[in-house]
């Protein structure tokens, strides 16, 4: 257990937090210190082929080791962190044989851990969690992703005797503000399928996600003394507001979940003369997507109808943009890759967690240029603040599963009962 752990916290000990202003890739220069650092353990591990371009996109192999063609698969994860809370000076604090009770991250802040609001803590009774000291992020997303893969490929390395085929490994920058994908080359990393290692509770397997698109409609106005309005004054305000009251009662982020799409309103700024309301559009399938895009050109074409006469020309401009779809569409048609991972966690006595993604993954984005990618548990839970925490069984079962997926896919049928063959 001990390799793990410290191989996790040289990751969570180096400050990685990305930067959605930046336009530079990665974002911030201090990527490159995580980076550079994994690089020369992935040589000393023994992987081959072992790169990093002037991105810090990292790509290294491990050769196959049967005679037989294999399909070359892929292992993705990243190495930055949320800029949603701190991840300076991150001081792991490791909790041997978990009693159940709160954990005090932070005596003289009074922050705890507790499983009384955390329930998930309770599965993880006896186990050794590794938490933060109450003042930073801990980085198991998606360092606990990268301890896991680095760690499966030496005990490959070690372990000749496990037969695999050609394995591809990937750890990206700046996946936390939406563009680990963007400048990932997925000629040169030359897998037929990947999974990213980004999912959280031990079992997860992920391979549906949000059909996602943004709009910002823009509301002109007429400003007019009030004395002398009638007639004349137009106020943006009011007619953005006739717009949110036209969309869809009951379809909001907090009244939905599951297969549910929604349409989100997060921003509002404006005074009589304009107003401009950004929203999110989301939804599983694709063609309720479409219908919801499609309501907002209709709701916009309708209030422009009506203040038409008074104005002379279109006073709502819509501009809707996509920012990804769902990956189901590139994954159902070669299913076995699921079914792999299903079957490699039930191998190794994991239940999997088979459930939609309410949100994104780079997966996604990797599906749509041609590597069909599917996101499996890394282990950890709370992302993105202080309460974050992995138990390290998690990491090691997470391991188990890489080398078991490549074990797998080497065999004839990929280990798949017949029936379940697509081709
Ligand atoms: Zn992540």
């Amino acid at each position: 257990m001990q390799p793990i752990i410290d191989r996790f916290i040289s990751y969570v000990t180096i400050d990685t937090e990305s930067d959605s202003k930046s336009n530079t890739t990665p974002s911030t220069s201090k990527q490159w210190d995580l980076a550079n650092k994994l690089v020369a353990e992935l040589k000393t591990i023994g992987m081959q082929e072992v790169t990093i371009d002037d991105k810090a996109y990292i790509m290294a192999t491990l050769p196959s080791n049967v005679d037989h063609e294999v399909p070359t698969i892929g292992f993705i994860s990243h190495f930055d962190t949320s800029p949603d809370f701190s991840g300076a000076n991150v001081k792991p604090q490791i909790i041997t044989n978990y009693d159940g009770q709160d954990i005090v991250l932070n005596a003289e802040k009074n922050i705890v851990l507790s499983p009384s609001y955390f329930k998930d803590l309770l599965q993880y009774k006896g186990q050794t969690l590794i938490t933060t000291d109450g003042t930073t992020l801990l980085g198991a997303d998606d360092k606990a992703g990268i301890t896991e893969i680095v760690t499966a490929m030496e005990y490959l390395i070690n372990h000749p005797e496990i037969k695999h085929g050609k394995i591809r490994i990937g750890f990206t920058p700046d996946e936390e503000i939406g563009r680990g994908a963007h400048h990932f080359d997925v000629a040169k990393f030359g897998a037929e399928w990947a999974y990213t290692m980004d999912g959280s509770q031990i079992g997860e397997l992920e391979y549906e996600n949000f059909n996602a698109a943004g709009a910002t409609i823009t509301f002109k106005g007429k400003s007019v003394h009030p004395g002398y309005a009638k007639g004349k004054m137009i106020n943006s305000m009011l007619i953005a507001n006739d717009f949110i009251n036209a969309l869809p009662k009951g379809e909001t982020p907090q009244e939905t979940k599951g297969y549910e799409g929604f349409f989100h309103v997060h921003h509002l700024t404006g005074g009589i003369e304009e107003t401009v309301l950004e929203l999110i559009i989301r939804d599983h399938s694709k063609k309720k997507f479409e219908k919801r895009k499609e309501l907002i050109e209709k709701i916009t074409r309708k209030l422009n109808k009506k203040y038409a006469k008074q104005f002379g020309e279109d006073i709502v401009i819509a501009e809707i943009d996509d920012q990804y779809y769902n990956m189901k569409e590139k994954v159902v048609p070669v299913k076995h890759i699921v079914d792999i991972a299903a079957k490699a966690m039930n191998d190794v006595a994991i239940k999997p967690i088979i459930k939609p993604i309410r949100g994104g993954t780079d997966g996604c984005q990797l599906s749509y240029m041609g590597l069909p990618c599917p996101n499996i548990f890394a282990g950890g839970h709370n992302f993105h603040g202080k309460y974050e925490y992995v138990p390290v069984e998690s990491m090691e079962k997470a391991v188990e599963v890489i080398v078991k997926i490549a074990e797998l896919t080497s065999q004839p049928n990929y280990g798949l009962p017949v029936s379940k063959k697509k081709k």
